[in-house]
């Protein structure tokens, strides 16, 4: 039984791991702009950086391909990759070979530079993310290049060449930055790997990342209904459900005082009961959350003699 027990337990590993690799994998490359055995260079760089840029404009990859493929000697600019139009990856230059993305000797220390073209779209921006994420970690393997971000040694961004070596480029970090991805968190991903479904979610559209880009303040503006009416901790308290978090309702957590919202169902507030629909009184509508906890995505804002009251971050945004 024990055998039998650890020989699904491998065969799950197994079923895993596939997935895992499914995962990592999945872009496939367009060589329709690829260059031709007579352009771009034959120039074997030293295999010790994978360098990563955005396009700089808000042009969809395929153009950027394009204009590479005609301009790379005229305009002397090209590079591997370019990636985005919602996970496309273009193939321009050839692997292994010098291309000219980033001044002479970054060029001669890249077997692959990649592009990621702007999106002003948040959700086509998570999948052409991932996509570039992923396929500069998978160059780094294919080239025994780790995937430490900016040590000089490994993947650096456009901007570590001109901050160390030459050159005044500075991509890509403001533009992950436009779409929530800090440098820290760049590093962090490169060192994981995305999923290229686009589910992946950066920290930035998260509730509570919103409410924190917000300088956290808050508002309830809109009518919410009662869901259950208790007296507790001294005060008729209710709750509702969805900014509870759920019907696993904590009062000392969940509990908002009857006294501090007004009906907006024409009912009496000396009598509230389940299903009656409240407001916020001014000034406890708006205001700035106190305290986050992200492990339940919730927000805690400090109601004074009433203490903290906690709240379902996804719901609060929405009132
Ligand atoms: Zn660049």
């Amino acid at each position: 039984m024990k055998n039998k027990i650890s020989k699904l337990v491998v065969a799950l590993m197994a079923i895993f791991l596939l997935v895992l690799t499914n995962v990592a994998s999945a872009y496939s490359v367009d060589y329709t702009y690829a260059l031709n055995g007579n352009e771009g260079t034959y120039q074997i760089p030293y295999n010790r950086l994978i360098i990563a840029h955005d396009t700089g404009t808000y042009a969809p990859a395929r153009n950027n391909a394009i204009f590479e493929k005609r301009t790379w000697l005229s305009n002397q600019a090209f590079v591997q990759y370019i990636v985005g139009d919602g996970g496309h990856v273009y193939k321009v230059g050839r692997d292994g070979n010098v291309s000219w993305g980033a001044g002479s000797w970054a060029n001669a220390n890249a077997p692959v530079q990649v592009e990621l073209a702007r999106t002003y779209s948040q959700a086509q921006f998570n999948i052409d993310y991932a996509v570039y994420v992923n396929l500069l970690r998978d160059s780094a393997r294919t080239y025994g290049i780790s995937t430490n971000l900016d040590t000089g040694y490994g993947i650096v961004g456009h901007k570590w060449v001109s901050d160390n070596v030459w050159g005044d480029h500075q991509d890509p970090y403001g533009y992950l930055a436009s779409h929530g991805i800090s440098k820290a968190q760049f590093a962090q991903d490169l060192k994981t790997g995305l999923p290229e479904n686009g589910n992946y979610h950066p920290n930035n559209s998260s509730s509570i990342q919103q409410f924190k880009n917000a300088g956290n303040w808050y508002t309830i503006n809109k009518p919410i209904r009662v869901d259950e009416v208790r007296y507790w901790r001294g005060c008729w308290q209710f709750v509702n459900y969805e900014l509870a978090g759920g019907r696993d309702v904590n009062w000392d957590n969940n509990g908002i005082p009857l006294a501090i919202v007004t009906r907006t169902d024409g009912g009496d507030n000396d009598n509230v009961g389940k299903g009656a629909m409240v407001k916020f009184d001014s000034p406890w509508n708006t205001g700035t959350i106190d305290s986050y906890d992200p492990a339940t995505n919730g927000v805690g804002v400090n109601y004074g003699k009433y203490g903290m009251i906690w709240f379902n971050a996804d719901t609060l945004l929405k009132l």
